[in-house]
């Protein structure tokens, strides 16, 4: 077992409100942080959101478990007292390195020794922020998927500085909290999913771009041929257009040759992906 009954997430935005309210749907007691008490007055209607989409699609859920969830989360706008008795903090935080480091020195400032600290990065390092939490073989990634209670990944990725044991927690409290582990022996950028998707997605839309086949063809090869439930076409839909292309357009000249593509036929005609009716499929 973990040994981890306090957790505290910092950020309470897109995955920082998922990852919190997962934690007190298993049991445990959670604190969410964020900057403002103008910010914590939203998490908790993110968090009453959240109770009814559990009680609409996690089987059990409506049998109060959801309800019991909100009566264990409590918010701060306070860091100091957000991780005053914390087994663990899960940092949510943007996706910005200067905000990450920042954080992790107050937070390493302020936790009690016992504390174990984790990111839920998706592509900064641990070992590009590691020095800044102060105590380094107590910090790795935990990394998880957004829509944390369908798609329940949580991949583990320590650095060569990481405790052995505080990795072992850190994968039966991912377990514990409703998650299937996802131990990663060393560091990779993209961890497992993305170093399988990104290459995958990338092909797609060069086989597209390049004109050898159409966008739902290379869907229908991908999923007769192999079974997945979704083409890469329809998974791109899912991500929205705008983060492949900014993903592309950061490339060499093939890649913004195929960004050009993707923006000429699809973004600057308001083809956005799912969310905008409409990307390579309509919806
Ligand atoms: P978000 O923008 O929705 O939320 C960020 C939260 O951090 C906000 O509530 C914001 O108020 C708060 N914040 C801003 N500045 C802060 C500061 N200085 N200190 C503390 N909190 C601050 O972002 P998100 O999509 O939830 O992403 C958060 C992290 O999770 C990122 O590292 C991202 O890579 C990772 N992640 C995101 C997804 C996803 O699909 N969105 C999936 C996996 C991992």
């Amino acid at each position: 077992t973990s040994g981890i009954t306090n957790v505290t997430v910092l950020g309470t935005g897109v995955l920082g409100s998922q990852i919190a309210f997962q934690s007190a749907y298993a049991g445990f007691t959670v604190t969410a942080y964020d900057i403002s008490d103008e910010i914590i007055d939203k998490a908790k209607h993110r968090f009453a959101d959240l109770a009814k989409t559990y009680e609409a699609e996690v089987p059990g859920a409506r049998d109060g478990g959801a309800q019991a969830a909100l009566d264990r989360l409590t918010g701060t706008a306070d860091l100091a007292k957000a991780v005053a008795d914390a087994d663990l903090v899960i940092e949510a935080v943007p996706e910005r390195i200067d905000i990450k480091r920042d954080t992790w020195t107050k937070v390493g400032q302020f936790a009690p020794a016992k504390t174990i600290f984790a990111t839920n990065s998706s592509t900064l390092l641990p070992s590009q922020i590691e020095d800044a939490t102060g105590r380094p073989d107590r910090f790795l990634a935990l990394h998880f998927a957004n829509q944390i209670w369908k798609f329940n990944t949580a991949e583990v990725m320590g650095t060569a500085d990481t405790d052995p044991a505080v990795f072992d927690r850190v994968v039966a409290y991912a377990h514990e909290m409703g998650m299937v582990p996802i131990p990663i022996h060393k560091e990779k950028a993209g961890y497992v999913l993305n170093s399988l998707l990104v290459p995958l997605l990338h092909a797609a839309q060069e086989l597209a771009a390049f004109g050898y086949a159409e966008p739902k063809d290379i869907d229908d090869v991908w999923r007769i041929g192999t079974g997945a439930p979704k083409g890469p076409f329809e998974i791109l839909d899912v991500v929205g257009l705008t983060t492949p292309y900014n993903i592309l357009m950061s490339g060499g000249e093939t890649e913004k040759k195929i960004a050009a593509w993707l923006k000429e036929n699809y973004i600057d005609k308001g083809k956005l992906g799912l969310l905008s009716g409409e990307g390579f499929y309509k919806y």
